[in-house]
C-alpha cells in the first residue's frame, strides 16, 4: 500500500516517512526544494529494507500538485494513494501590525491551500477503494491561537475545521479524517525559538521530538484507530493554554 507524505524529506515529515515504510508501506516523499533531505531520507528507508519514491511539488501549486498526481497514477495505474499525511507546512511570525501581506498569504497558501490542492486528487480514488486514511498536521496555534501567528493560527484552525467536514463527507466510505496538533517539537522549524526558556511554560518541561508526532500518525493510520475520525489530537507535553 502507498502513502504519501507531503514535505516528508526532514522534520517531522522524515520521522513518519520512516514509520509508516517500518510497517510497510511504500512512502511517496514530496518535497519543494530540499533535495539532499530528501536523498537521505530514501537512503535511511532503503537502508532498513523499506520501499520509497521521492514525488517533489510545491502543495501551494494546484497545477503542480495535480499534474505529479496524475503522473504518478499513470505509472502506477493499478494502485492507489490509501493514505495522506498533509505535513507540509511553514511559519511566517510576526505581529498583525507588521505582517506584509505575503506572510499572510502564503502561510495560508502553504498550511491550508495545500490541504485542497492535494486531498482532492487522491479522494476519488480512496472512495472507489472504499478504504483511506487522511491525517492533517494541525498546531497548538490552530486551536488556542499564538500571539505572532495569526496567519499560522488561521490556517491550522481553518485545517482542523476541514478535517471535521470532510471527515464527515467520506464517513461511510471507510475513509478516516483527523488532526494531529502538535506543540514545540524540536525541528528546523522551531530551530531559532529559544527552548530553555519555552520549556518553562510546558508541564513536561521539553520539547517534543519528531518520532513522538509519527507515532501518533502511526497509530491514527492503523487499523486500531478505525473508528476514530473528525477528532484532532494534541500532542503538547501538557501545554495546551
Ligand atoms: P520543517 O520546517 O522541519 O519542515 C517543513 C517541511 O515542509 C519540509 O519538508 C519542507 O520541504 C516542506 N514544505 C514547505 N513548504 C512546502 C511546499 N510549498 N510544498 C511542499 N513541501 C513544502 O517543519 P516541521 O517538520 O517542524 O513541521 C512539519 C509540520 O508540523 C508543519 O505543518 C508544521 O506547521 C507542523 N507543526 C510543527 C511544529 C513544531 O514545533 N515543529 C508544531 C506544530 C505544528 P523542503 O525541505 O523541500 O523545504
Amino acid at each position: 500500500m502507498y502513502a504519501l507524505v507531503t514535505g516528508g524529506n526532514r522534520g517531522i515529515g522524515r520521522a513518519i516517512s520512516i514509520q509508516l515504510a517500518q510497517i510497510g508501506y511504500t512512502v511517496i516523499i514530496n518535497y519543494v526544494s530540499n533535495e539532499e533531505a530528501a536523498q537521505e531520507t530514501m537512503t535511511q528507508i532503503r537502508n532498513m529494507g523499506g520501499n520509497c519514491e521521492l514525488l517533489p511539488f510545491d502543495v501551494c501549486n494546484y497545477q503542480a500538485v495535480s499534474n505529479a498526481i496524475s503522473q504518478w497514477q499513470k505509472i502506477h495505474y493499478e494502485e492507489y494513494i490509501a493514505v495522506l499525511v498533509n505535513n507540509a507546512g511553514i511559519r511566517r511570525d510576526n505581529l498583525l501590525v507588521w505582517m506584509e501581506e505575503n506572510d499572510f498569504e502564503q502561510v495560508l497558501r502553504t498550511n491550508l491551500f495545500s490541504f485542497y490542492n492535494v486531498t482532492r486528487p487522491l479522494l476519488i480514488p480512496m472512495i472507489r477503494h472504499k478504504y483511506g486514511r487522511i491525517v492533517n498536521i494541525a498546531s497548538l496555534s490552530g486551536l488556542t491561537g499564538l500571539p505572532g501567528q495569526c496567519n499560522y493560527a488561521a490556517a491550522k484552525g481553518g485545517l482542523i475545521a476541514a478535517t471535521k467536514a470532510l471527515a464527515k463527507e467520506v464517513a461511510k466510505k471507510c475513509i478516516t479524517v483527523n488532526a494531529v496538533a502538535p506543540g514545540f517539537i524540536a525541528s528546523d522549524m522551531t530551530d531559532n525559538l529559544n527552548e530553555d526558556i519555552l520549556k518553562q511554560a510546558i508541564p513536561m518541561k521539553r520539547f517534543g521530538t519528531v518520532q513522538e508526532v509519527a507515532n501518533l500518525v502511526t497509530f491514527l493510520i492503523s487499523e486500531q484507530a478505525s473508528y476514530i475520525t473528525g477528532e484532532c489530537i494534541s500532542i503538547n507535553g501538557g501545554l495546551y493554554a
